[in-house]
This record gives C-alpha cells, structure tokens and sequence, in this order.
C-alpha cells in the first residue's frame, strides 16, 4: 500500500461504488488469503477503540496482526454506549481483558462542536439532529483521558479488566501513550 496515493474521490455525478470493480479486488485478496483458519477469540485477548479515519490501519500500528485483537472503530475512537457494547461481548464472549484507547491528530472531529455538525446536517438534509451528541472534542489527550475513565467506570466488564490510552500521529506515525490516573474499581 503506498503513503498518499490513495485514488482520488470520484466526481459527485458517479456513484461511489462499482460491484464489478469491488469483486475483482476481492479475487486480489483471495490470492494470498490464508487465514480462514484463525479462531473467534482474539488470541491476545486485547481491543483496539480507535476512531474511524482512513488513514491508519488500527491494528499494525500498534503490532497486532489479524486474530489478535478486536477493532471497534467509531467517529473519534469515542467510548460510545456501542462501542462499550462491543467491549462487554468481546470480554464476555470472546475472552478479551483489555481495551486501548487511540485517538488520532487531525481527526475531524477535532475542534468541531455539536452546534456546527447540527447546522451541516439541518442545512443538508432539512432534519434537525439536535438530540445526537457528536462527541467532538478541543483536546485531545482530555478526550483519551475521559474515554479511558468512561470505560475503567463500567460495571460489566471483568475484574481487573484494563484501560490504557494513546495518541496516534497520523503525520508520523508515533504512538504516544496518555497518562491516565489509575484507580481501582
Ligand atoms: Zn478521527
């Protein structure tokens, strides 16, 4: 996969998707496609909650390979009641016992607020969305820090389940961990 050359978007008159185009590429990925054989459970028993960007694959830049470890991905990597949905059927169902948070510089929902994603959407589509909270965030390692605490506070995860939080450079590459204060539950 090369940096930057991502293909360019396609004009609004075409459509975005070509069937053709998607199964072809899936014969690409048959061709060295080896790992039908990984088991259910994530052998490292770790989640990834990372945000959705198309610019970092949230598994290798933290060393994990495919059967290691879950993704949850959402706008911002944000601790969402979904995305703790996932992480209480991933440890209770599939044997997971940790979670790393990963937010990432230049995410678009940086420094947005939920005012300004209302009037885009109202002025796009004429719904009002008033009652979605965007979770937008002005600092990013506050936002790791509040997530981290949001997951360490529920209560159906395991004992002794653990949290840690970091930040991804999406310029660099750098994965830097974010001092969260540890409690015990
Ligand atoms: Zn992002």
């Amino acid at each position: 996969m090369g940096e930057l050359e991502g293909s360019a978007p396609p004009s609004a008159a075409q459509p975005v998707f070509d069937l053709d185009a998607i199964v072809h590429d899936n014969e690409q990925w048959r061709a060295t496609f080896d790992v039908g054989a990984l088991q259910v459970q994530p052998t490292k028993q770790a989640v990834i909650l990372t945000c959705m960007d198309s610019r970092y694959p949230a598994m290798s830049i933290v060393g994990f390979k495919l059967g290691e470890a879950h993704m949850i991905r959402n706008a911002g990597g944000r601790a969402t009641d979904d995305a703790i949905r996932s992480l209480i059927i991933s440890a209770h169902a599939l044997g997971t016992r940790a979670c790393i948070v990963i937010h990432h510089t230049d995410c678009g929902l940086f420094g947005q607020t939920n005012d300004n994603l209302r009037s885009r959407v109202k002025s796009a589509t004429g719904q009002s969305a008033a009652h979605i909270d965007f979770l937008p965030f002005a600092d990013l390692e506050e936002s790791v820090r509040d997530d981290v605490e949001q997951i360490r506070a529920c209560r159906f995860l395991p004992e002794g389940y653990e949290v840690v939080g970091m930040i991804y450079d999406v310029r660099t590459g750098l994965v830097i961990p974010v001092d969260t204060p540890h409690h015990d539950a």
